[in-house]
């Protein structure tokens, strides 16, 4: 278990033991950065293991770039997927557009990876230096000016230097230190499903389809060796539910998706009965500051970009990479590190955002006839920006 860490004021004295909450993509990749800085790290994870599943994560630009600088890249290279077409199907299976996917397109080189294959290399890559706590959460968070303590769920009480909450989109960090998260909650008006089962055969390999109705859509991701079952329906306002009960989950989506046509009816039948499935309501979280004194939050806990922006997974490796760096460049002074890291990546968070709520939400999840008409116009011109 960790030990106490001494403090004072702004400067981080040794021994550094600094709290990493949530090992996913934000968590491993910050507690990697630390441990490499010569911190003494430890994550708590309030699953019993890594949590798995979920549709690929895209590799490019910064992100490649800081994948490289951890050593990682040749790794996440050696599992890339191969290129996946993506075609808008009606009813009748017949293609209204398609988009073939270009690995190396004018933004350079872009890979895809099975999410469950890039949490394997980072938390490969973490190794033995850092302490990992499954079944483990903080229950308070008590800052001092000498330093932090968090209690954990077990009821033991730790110091330490600095907290990092990487704890996603609902995050325990963010609500124990900034209060309520629903008040930084910016819902898109609908919700996601996503299960990964073996290969079913509805699709060839290596292939996306789409099928929409007005405010429902049905998505099928084939690889070589399993399918993405996915389902997105949209509701005018937040619906009632309890984000831990899957199997209230799992009637939602069979209520929003029986009795509709093109592969919907199978698709239910491959999704039976295990609890082995993701489902969240579509939103980003819109923050005016990421940090609190010795606390800072990294990935979807500060700054969810949601589902459509696609960049889910890569936003979190590239801010705990900016991070890092401003932790480097400011050693001795975490708060003008917590700036820098905030007053650099917010722009392109802040675009990315954007890009989601205006672009993608109406291509992927046409919420009513209009916009369903829009999509249409935009497939037959050959306009498809997803
Ligand atoms: C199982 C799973 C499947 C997903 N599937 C998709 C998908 O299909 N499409 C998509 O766009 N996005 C998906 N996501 C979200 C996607 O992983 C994130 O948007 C992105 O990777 C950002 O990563 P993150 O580390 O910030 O957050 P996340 O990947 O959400 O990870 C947060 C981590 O914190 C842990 N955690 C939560 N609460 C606590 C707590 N109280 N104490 C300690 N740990 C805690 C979680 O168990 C999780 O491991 C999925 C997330 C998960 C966990």
């Amino acid at each position: 278990m960790p030990t106490s860490t001494p403090m004072s004021g702004a400067s981080l004295a040794e021994p550094r033991s600094v709290l990493v909450s949530g090992a996913s993509f934000a968590g491993l990749a910050t507690a990697f950065w630390l441990n490499r800085l010569g911190y003494r790290v430890t994550v708590v994870e309030v699953a019993p293991s890594l949590r798995r599943g979920g549709t690929p994560v895209d590799i490019q630009g910064e992100t490649i770039a800081i994948l490289t600088s951890m050593d990682l890249m040749e790794a996440v290279r050696e599992r890339t997927l191969p290129p996946r077409s993506f075609a808008f199907k009606d009813a009748k299976n017949t293609t209204l557009g398609e988009m073939a996917h270009h690995p190396d397109d004018e933004a350079g080189p872009r890979y895809e990876i099975h999410r469950d294959d890039l949490l394997e290399v980072l938390s490969g890559a973490i190794g033995g230096d850092v302490e990992l706590l499954f079944n483990c959460s903080i229950v308070a968070i008590e800052e001092r000016p000498e330093g932090v303590s968090a209690t954990f769920s077990d009821g033991s009480r730790h110091e330490f230097a600095l907290i990092f909450g990487c704890d996603g989109n609902r995050s325990n960090t963010r609500r124990l230190v900034f209060g309520d998260g629903e008040q930084f909650t910016h819902f898109m008006g609908g919700y996601f499903y996503l299960k990964v089962v073996p290969d079913t055969g509805l699709l060839p390999p290596n292939s996306s389809e789409v099928f929409a109705v007005p405010g429902r859509m049905a998505m099928l991701n084939g690889y070589d060796d399993r399918t993405d079952i996915g389902f997105g329906f949209r509701t005018a306002g937040e619906i009632e539910y309890d984000h831990r009960n899957k199997d209230q989950q799992r009637r939602l989506i069979e209520e929003h998706f029986s009795g509709l046509e093109w592969k919907v009816p199978d698709m239910l039948a491959h999704i039976g009965d295990d609890n082995n499935f993701y489902f969240d309501r579509i939103s980003q979280i819109r923050m005016p500051t990421w940090s609190q004194g010795r606390i800072t939050l990294v990935g979807d806990a500060g700054y969810c970009v949601s589902p459509f922006a696609g960049l889910g997974g890569s936003m979190a490796i590239i801010g705990a990479g900016r991070l890092a760096d401003a932790l480097a460049r400011h050693p001795d002074n975490y708060a003008a590190a917590f700036r820098a890291y905030e007053e650099g990546l917010r722009p392109f968070v802040e675009q990315v955002q954007e890009r989601a709520a205006i672009d993608s939400v109406q291509m992927l999840f046409p919420g009513d006839e209009a916009e369903m008409a829009e999509r249409d116009r935009k497939l037959a011109f050959g306009d498809i920006g997803v």
